[in-house]
């Protein structure tokens, strides 16, 4: 039986009244996987509505005793973690073990926002004359909208949905039409940890149109949305009519620098994870190789027999698993043949594999590598998300290729495999990334802040800078000397 999901509305879940359900596919088969609800405006109305008024008692409870259902909330997810693990592989497309890892991300993630609770603080400032002091507290916008992607589509909610609560705001989550079974998942598990009714509320549906109708919702005060760099401008385009806060986590590209004195062993090892890892669709995916020419034959050599071993197929039993949909699958196709048409040639992969059965409908690409590429290329502008890569021969000149890897639009992760410290610590500070892994491999740290530069978004996530995020400062000015206005100057006419 096809399983079908509904919305979830101030503690309820409840049927669309349109009746209108969206189809969503297995990646790794092409089959129906499921049916989820569209939401129409009217159920978005009401969901913010309830949001609302919801939020205005949440906040009324300490962080302490909010970060008891958070810490709930952990409890439930552990216990059936493997329910998960099993959506993610059957609604991603995700291999076993990664599917594993980002359980342990979801867990790590909500444990360090409900660590967070005693961490919460303000600021007393001295006032400018008198007995007076300005206090300076943070406090919740009020209903935040979270708007998550289908990459990993659990730990996403974690990110946005944890510090949210933490800090005392309601949250209308809007998840990928890609992923809404995972959503729906923890959105139950959330149910069944207590939150008060309308502290969480699920709307599905499509990006442009529930997502685009939510983004200008008067009574959504935050929009903390991760997806594409172009999803992130009509997202921001949406929101100037209610100027609503955003927190941008959007596309990147990151270059992946191997210079002639890098340890060629750890530099092979990371680029394989920081390639594949996601069959290539991560934020932070290795997505520009730059390898000096000293090094480059062998290194690439290396690169093409060791991707050659990558096993593609269904992902409870192979290393790689699928692309997220047909039109991940064809853009990616698109990408090489485009490549391929600018001069770079194909050095592994460049094509579907060849899978029996039910998998032979499946949404894979094979792991490819193309050699010759150039800093114009398509494949070294635009953000692929998927198992390719273009390769490119540098010289001698580091400053030149830190300004190979500064040439792009996006400005999120970035990667240096070298052992000279000079040459490491100059890109510390030339390099213009949110992030910079010198001779390791990501991913992110929940105590790091994670944020792009450019078209990669703005403002962040993760770490205190990333929950202060979700709290705003608001100021009280307060006069405690026996007569307030003794000395004051109080003109005649207030
Ligand atoms: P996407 O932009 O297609 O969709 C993201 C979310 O936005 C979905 O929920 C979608 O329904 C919604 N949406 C789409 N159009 C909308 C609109 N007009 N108004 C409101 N909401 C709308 O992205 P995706 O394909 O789901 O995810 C992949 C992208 O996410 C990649 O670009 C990747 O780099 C990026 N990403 C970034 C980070 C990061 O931390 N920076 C992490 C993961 C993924």
């Amino acid at each position: 039986m096809i399983r079908q999901q509904d919305l979830f509305i101030d503690g309820n879940w409840v049927k669309p009244g349109s009746e209108k359900y969206l189809d969503k596919y297995n990646p790794t088969t092409g089959e129906l996987y499921g049916r989820f609800a569209s939401a129409s405006k009217e159920e978005v109305d009401a969901a913010v509505d309830l949001a609302y008024e919801a939020q205005r008692k949440w906040e009324r409870l300490t962080s302490v005793e909010r970060s008891k259902y958070l810490y709930r909330l952990i409890d439930l997810i552990s216990e059936r973690r493997h329910e998960l693990e099993d959506l993610l592989m059957d609604e991603v497309g995700k291999p076993r073990k990664e599917a594993i890892q980002e359980v342990d991300g979801v867990i790590d993630q909500l444990q360090y926002y409900a660590e967070f609770a005693r961490k919460i603080t303000g600021d007393v400032v001295e006032g400018t004359k008198g007995e007076r002091i300005i206090l300076q507290y943070k406090v919740p916008y009020g209903v935040v909208l979270a708007i998550t992607p289908w990459n990993f589509p659990a730990a996403m909610i974690a990110r946005k949905v944890g510090p949210a609560l933490i800090t005392g705001n309601s949250v209308i989550l809007k998840p990928s039409s890609d992923t809404p079974f995972t959503a729906g998942w923890m959105v139950q598990r959330i149910a069944e940890a207590g939150f008060p009714k309308g502290v969480v509320n699920l709307i599905t549906g499509k990006g442009d149109e529930v997502g685009d109708y939510l983004t200008s919702h008067k009574k959504v005060a935050v929009i903390t949305l991760t997806g594409e760099s172009r999803t992130g401008v009509k997202v921001m385009r949406s929101a100037s009519s209610i100027m609503a806060k955003l927190i941008l986590e959007l596309g990147g590209k990151a270059p992946f620098i191997v210079w002639k004195d890098a340890d060629l062993d750890l530099a092979l090892k990371v680029l394989m994870w920081a390639k594949y890892w996601n069959a290539g669709q991560s934020c932070i995916a290795a997505e520009r190789l730059y390898v000096h020419e000293e090094v480059y034959d062998q290194f690439i050599k290396r690169f093409v027999e060791k991707s050659r071993e990558i096993r593609v197929g269904d992902p409870r039993r192979n290393e790689m698993g699928p692309l997220i949909n047909y039109g991940q699958l064809s853009k990616v196709s698109k990408f090489v043949a485009s490549a391929q048409e600018q001069g770079a040639k194909v050095l592994l992969g460049g094509e579907r594999p060849k899978l029996e059965g039910r998998f032979s409908k499946g949404f894979h690409y094979l792991p490819t590598i193309l050699g010759d590429a150039t800093q114009d290329m398509e494949i070294f502008r635009e953000e692929i998300f998927g198992p390719v890569i273009g390769a490119m021969r540098v010289g001698d000149n580091f400053d030149r290729v830190i300004e190979l890897a500064n040439d792009s639009d996006y400005g999120l992760a970035s990667y240096l495999f070298t052992r000279n410290l000079s040459l490491a610590a100059k890109a510390f500070r030339e390099i213009k990334f949110g992030e910079l892994y010198v001779n390791m491999p990501g991913p992110e740290a929940t105590q790091g802040y994670h944020a792009g530069f450019r078209m990669s978004g703005q403002a962040g996530e993760n770490s205190r800078y990333g929950i202060e995020e979700y709290l705003k400062v608001k100021n009280v000015y307060l006069d405690y000397s026996p007569d307030p206005t003794e000395g004051e100057v109080i003109p005649p006419y207030t």
